[in-house]
């Protein structure tokens, strides 16, 4: 029916999530900041404590399976929670997960590398490697690769989750998708806004929307880099994921919307308004945000409503990405005892 979302039926996909996640409006919050704001539950992906990444990771397994892979690599933060949904993946499909955790973020003590995801991987049975560097994409990779070499000469078949971006945007499927999912649910948002780190997730919620039709505005909360550097790097996923998907770029650099107000004092370091945003969703809605991502993107979405970007009014969905395990890593960050 759809050219792109056929093309995309082509990839292998592994069945990680059970279902649609939920879609709820917030009434309190609604009152509270003067929209019809909505709130999209991929915290319950369900797997491993769920999150966004268990949608990018249904396309990476999906690919590892094909190839016979037993075992992945993977690479990010201390406490990312992309690797430990990517160990709870490689459980789940009978396969080993070997974590490169990088040294992204200065001055963190024994509970950041010990507690909240770091805590969970281990759990799940992932071996580690370190990875001194934490702005180093290609290098981490090549580390990961290095890795992989290791294991293949001792018989093992291992698969590489690449972080750089010049790899296939396997992993930026898995929000198209959410994108579909979203639109059957409801599609009569004003406005989206959505974390945006490597781009997977907002380029393809974006690239969903467009190709469906859909022209409602996209807003990607910088987590990571400033909004020109993010705007950048989205372009490039842009083009790589037409280059997957063997068509034209169908989304424009207009399309391209990044909001950095609330990233200070920087990527994984959680500032006053990151910790009020999430004491405001806990304490009105009952619901938890973490440190890095989704406690930055409500704090950009209250700065969009609070300068007019978002219109008093508007219907505005939130895309809640998980990640609350960390939380329990940032206690001092979040409420100091
Ligand atoms: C990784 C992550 C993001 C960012 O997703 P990208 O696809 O890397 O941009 C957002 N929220 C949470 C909770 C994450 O773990």
């Amino acid at each position: 029916m759809n050219q792109i979302f056929d093309k995309m039926a082509a990839f292998p996909r592994s069945g990680l999530m059970g279902g649609p996640t939920p879609l709820e409006p917030l009434q309190r919050l609604s009152e509270h900041l003067g929209i019809e704001f909505w709130i999209k539950r991929d915290d319950l992906t369900g797997l491993g404590g769920g999150g966004n990444k268990i949608r990018q990771l249904e396309y990476y397994l999906g690919a590892a399976q094909v190839e016979g892979a037993d075992t992945i690599l993977i690479t990010g933060a201390v406490q990312s929670n992309y690797v430990r949904s990517a160990a709870a993946a490689a459980a789940k499909c009978g396969m080993k997960a070997v974590l490169q955790l990088e040294d992204r973020v200065p001055g963190k003590g024994v509970i950041y590398r010990s507690s909240g995801n770091v805590l969970l991987g281990r759990l799940l049975g992932a071996d580690y490697m370190q990875y001194p560097e934490g702005e180093d994409e290609a290098g981490a990779d090549q580390a990961l690769r290095e890795r992989a070499a290791e294991l293949q000469a001792q018989g093992r078949a291992p698969y590489v989750i690449p972080l750089g971006l010049r790899n296939k945007p396997l992993g930026t499927l898995g929000y198209m998708n959410a994108a579909q999912e979203v639109l059957a649910q409801r599609d009569d948002f004003d406005a989206v806004a959505i974390p945006s780190g490597s781009g997977a997730t907002h380029m393809g919620f974006l690239a969903g929307l467009r190709a469906l039709g859909s022209t409602t505005p996209v807003h990607g909360i910088c987590v990571r880099r400033d909004a020109a550097a993010q705007a950048d790097r989205l372009q490039e996923v842009a083009t790589r994921l037409a280059a997957l998907l063997e068509v034209e770029s169908w989304v424009t650099q207009g399309d391209i919307q990044t909001s950095d107000t609330a990233l200070a004092p920087g990527y994984g370091r959680v500032g006053p308004k990151t910790r009020d945003a999430i004491r405001l969703m806990a304490e009105t809605e009952g619901l938890f945000l973490d440190p890095v991502y989704s406690g930055k993107c409500f704090a950009g979405l209250i700065d969009l409503v609070e300068s007019g970007k978002i219109t008093a009014g508007s219907r505005v969905l939130f895309v809640h990405t998980g990640g609350f395990p960390a939380l329990f890593a940032y206690q001092d960050d979040v409420l100091p005892l």
